[in-house]
């Protein structure tokens, strides 16, 4: 035990010795590697290594590729993917672009109809998920609401309500499979189930949350099929909207009104601008 005693204090004035002579952001010792290594993903963003602060800011994701510099192949695949850390996460809002309109193009948006590609925004906003860490969420939302759509979504975030997942709902096939992924989205051009009439979505003037646990429920159906489970609102269901809560009173106090409050059908998921 002496021996290996004094082989560790040889190796860690060795390793002292390297660190000051190699430029900082490329070293790691052995130790640290195998640290890494046996952190867990969640645990991954936050990991403390040394007592050196300038490695404990490191991201996960700096993390890795400092693992690839310093030559270990083949790791890939039990590096999970990239958690932002909380300072990388972006709540902004920017027209339209050209790669954000082909997404669009024939699933979301439809050229020559009653909203154009000028009037929409595409917002980054991030959201706490049901894993219990942050991500970036994108969504589109008509230009009129973009800044309080990212101010409710703030607010959602600094008080960790749970989202499910956010991306656009044109990356689905169609609206059910969106909704049915739990997915909250805007934008979305498109009539109100079962009438002729064009949902608020299709103005960018109405975001769904949590779909799948917040269905609408109508006289004769509900939407998705899947989200029977949470018809009955006195669950206890992570991003469950209810009357009242953080999310209902984000969005009603600045003027959306919530579909959980209409007589002829329940639609938990939806928050629309009742305003000009
Ligand atoms: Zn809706």
């Amino acid at each position: 035990m002496e021996k290996v005693g004094k082989l560790c204090i040889v190796l860690f004035v060795l390793s002292l010795t390297v660190s000051c002579s190699v430029r900082r952001d490329l070293v790691l010792s052995v130790d640290t590697i195998s640290t890494l290594f046996a952190t867990d993903a969640k645990g991954a963003s936050s990991v403390i290594m040394t007592d050196d602060d300038e490695m404990n800011t490191l991201s996960y994701k700096k993390i890795s590729e400092v693992i690839k510099t310093a030559g270990s192949d083949g790791i890939d695949e039990e590096i999970p993917k990239a958690i932002p850390k909380e300072e990388e996460i972006i709540f902004s809002s920017e027209p339209i672009n050209e790669a954000t309109a082909e997404r669009m193009a024939g699933r979301t948006f439809f050229p020559g109809k009653e909203i154009s590609l000028e009037e929409l925004r595409y917002v980054l906003v991030g959201y706490y998920g049901f894993d219990g860490d942050y991500h970036q969420g994108e969504l589109i939302v008509n230009k009129v609401i973009a800044d309080d759509v990212i101010a409710i979504f703030r607010e959602l975030y600094d008080n960790k309500f749970p989202i499910a997942k956010m991306v656009l709902a044109s990356d689905y096939e169609s609206d059910s499979h969106s909704m049915k992924d739990n997915n909250t989205s805007g934008f979305n051009y498109r009539k109100i189930d079962g009438t002729d009439r064009l949902s608020k979505h299709a103005f960018g003037l109405a975001v769904d949350i949590n779909p799948l646990v917040n269905p609408h429920v109508t006289s004769s159906c509900i939407h998705p099929e899947e989200g029977s489970r949470y018809v009955n609102r006195g669950l206890n269901i992570p991003g469950m909207v209810k009357k009242y809560d953080l999310c209902y009173r984000l969005f009603t106090s600045r003027g959306f009104e919530w579909g959980g409050d209409w007589e002829t059908s329940k639609d938990y998921q939806h928050f629309e601008f009742a305003g000009n």
